[in-house]
């Protein structure tokens, strides 16, 4: 007999390639702004803002293929992205020991209601209208780090409709995968479950329905995502 007074909602999971076996998803950080081209392309100064980080929620993650356009946005972009997922946590994280905590990586989508986002900047409200809603981060499979190690560098691109719109390297991140790991380990406990988005590359832009997104990072493989 059940213990909670309604139906607890499903643990978000993430398909692992080469496996039946799921990975649960327990938070997700974002971070902003941690390639230099793509914050001068929004606007920002790379010498002087230091990168940030906000939050999507765990079942914003979808591995379906699809990508419905969000309601009540009429500029919605994408931002191809690593995700980093942590097998274990921990507080206060030494740099030197942040990669043992990492699962494995995918490929990811950091799908934004720019016109939203832009009006929250503006009003300087937070972000959760312009990122965090429903499947707004589409994602490849899972791949563990046990079969293809910490990818530090590696082309990072995004083409739509077969024309190439995103072009970057992992080398190019401001903040490393470790260093985020320790930054947000200072701030919160991260826990087996916990995935980061490692940012974007600049080339970030519009979709419409009845595009095809490829999203494609070097020793990770690519996905293809339809806006529907
Ligand atoms: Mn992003």
């Amino acid at each position: 007999m059940s213990r909670h007074v309604i139906d607890p909602a499903p643990v978000p999971s993430l398909a692992i390639r080469g496996s039946a076996a799921r990975f649960p998803v327990r938070r997700v950080y974002c971070i902003g702004r941690n390639y230099a081209a793509h914050t001068v392309e929004m606007g920002g100064d790379p010498d002087r803002d230091a990168p940030f980080f906000f939050q999507k929620n765990p079942d914003d993650l979808d591995q379906s293929g699809d990508f419905p356009y969000p309601p009540r946005s009429s500029d919605v972009h994408h931002e191809v992205e690593m995700l980093v997922a942590l097998g274990t946590g921990g507080t206060d994280i030494p740099l030197g020991e942040a990669l043992d905590r990492v699962w494995g990586y995918a490929v990811a989508l950091d799908m934004t209601r720019r016109d939203r986002q832009g009006e929250a900047k503006a009003a300087r409200h937070p972000w959760e209208i312009g990122k965090a809603f429903a499947r707004s981060a589409p994602c490849g499979p899972l791949i563990p780090a046990s079969e293809i190690g910490h990818p530090a560098s590696g082309a990072v691109s995004l083409t739509v409709n077969g024309t190439v719109r995103q072009e970057g390297d992992l080398g190019q991140m401001i903040w490393k995968v470790p260093e985020m790991i320790a930054y947000l380990s200072n701030y919160f406990t991260l826990a087996g479950g916990d995935v980061i988005l490692s940012g974007t590359p600049s080339g970030v832009g519009p979709v419409t329905r009845g595009d095809a997104l490829t999203a494609r990072i070097e020793g990770l493989g690519a996905f293809d995502v339809r806006v529907v």
